[in-house]
């Protein structure tokens, strides 16, 4: 019975030191499993004499509840431990400061029309707006786009059926508004505009600028001053050459294109402007008469200007991006440069 008192030292010393729950009960089975260290001994009783027997169960018993009650113990102590270990982990520190959220930014293209129309609101033009899904009349026959156009063609322009298309350029909002509107019209129309036509400086979808100002007094001196003034503003270059060449639209009579000196070699000749110097920013001209005496207008008494420009390229030229695709990719990384 010197065995007995041994083992319960080692066992309460053992169990004492035990800190992981799966240790706890391999320790367990050692003294008190089926061929634990006081199973054993209570196993041997059988052998003694009954008094001895008597004497020697009841002392078994009492270790083996003393062995228990450590258990217990020991059980309680390692869960409140790893409760508070997982408390610790889970710390959640409500006076940190939050990420805060990152703010919208606008497109650089309406960043670029925004500036736009602040320039020509400032010349006393307002800006309207027409459907981007058009009929033959107004986005060609109006225009006096002649029956064999190429423009017409279905490798160009997106049919919707028969007798509808999307729009191929904001041209025929200006005559939405003059059929709905006396003169005089000092309007500019900028919108979404569609071409079968997709690369580096096309798109299938682009965005386009008309400018349109019908009276009885109107020019070609008002168009060249309205467009010098514009570009040299929008470009913040107070000498900004700007050039008219000779050109042919079917809306307008006479027609020119509108090139600018290179803002990036300063004429000098580079590859965004070919090594010419100059850079194509628009076509123009006086309205045709065939065009005010389609929405109704005295074309004896009237006279008018149009010019048109690619938003996106006037974008391009400002912020200085090389492809147009980039601005309909919704890539944030090229996107957070213009916030
Ligand atoms: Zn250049």
């Amino acid at each position: 019975m010197q065995n007995l008192d041994t083992i319960l030292k080692h066992a309460l010393e053992e169990l004492g030191g035990i800190d992981d729950p799966v240790e706890l009960e391999q320790a367990k089975a050692r003294y008190l499993g089926k061929s634990g260290a006081i199973t054993e001994l209570l196993k041997g009783l059988g052998k003694l004499e009954p008094d001895i027997r008597r004497e020697s169960g009841a002392r078994i018993n009492k270790a083996k509840e003393a062995i228990e009650s450590v258990l217990n113990a020991r059980r309680e102590a390692i869960q409140a431990i790893s409760l508070e270990k997982q408390l610790a982990l889970e710390l959640l520190d409500v006076t940190l400061p939050g990420r805060g959220q990152d703010m919208g930014g606008l497109h650089p293209v309406t960043r670029t029309l925004e500036r736009i129309q602040g320039i020509f609101h400032s010349l006393g033009f307002s800006t309207v707006s027409g459907p981007e899904i058009e009929t033959d009349f107004y986005n060609f026959t109006a225009l006096n786009i002649p029956e064999d156009h190429p423009a017409r063609a279905m490798h160009d322009t997106f049919y919707v059926d028969e007798a509808h298309l999307l729009r191929t350029h904001t041209s025929p909002i200006q005559i939405h508004y003059m059929m709905a509107h006396e003169p005089p019209v000092k309007i500019i129309a900028p919108g979404r505009v569609y071409r079968v036509d997709s690369d580096a400086t096309h798109s299938p979808m682009f965005h386009q600028l008309e400018i349109l100002w019908v009276d009885e007094e109107v020019n070609f001196t008002h168009l060249k001053g309205v467009a010098v003034d514009f570009l040299q503003r929008f470009f913040e270059k107070e000498h900004l050459k700007v050039r008219f060449r000779p050109s042919f639209f079917p809306f307008t009579e006479p027609s020119a294109e509108i090139d600018m000196g290179c803002i990036f070699c300063e004429g000098k000749g580079c590859r965004v402007c070919s090594h010419t110097g100059w850079l194509e920013v628009g076509g123009c001209g006086m309205v045709h008469p065939n065009v005010l005496k389609h929405v109704g207008y005295d074309a004896e008494k009237y006279l008018g200007f149009a010019f048109g420009m690619g938003l996106d390229r006037l974008a391009m030229l400002r912020y200085g991006v090389n492809d147009l695709r980039l601005f309909f990719s919704n890539d944030l990384r090229f996107l957070n440069q213009f916030d």
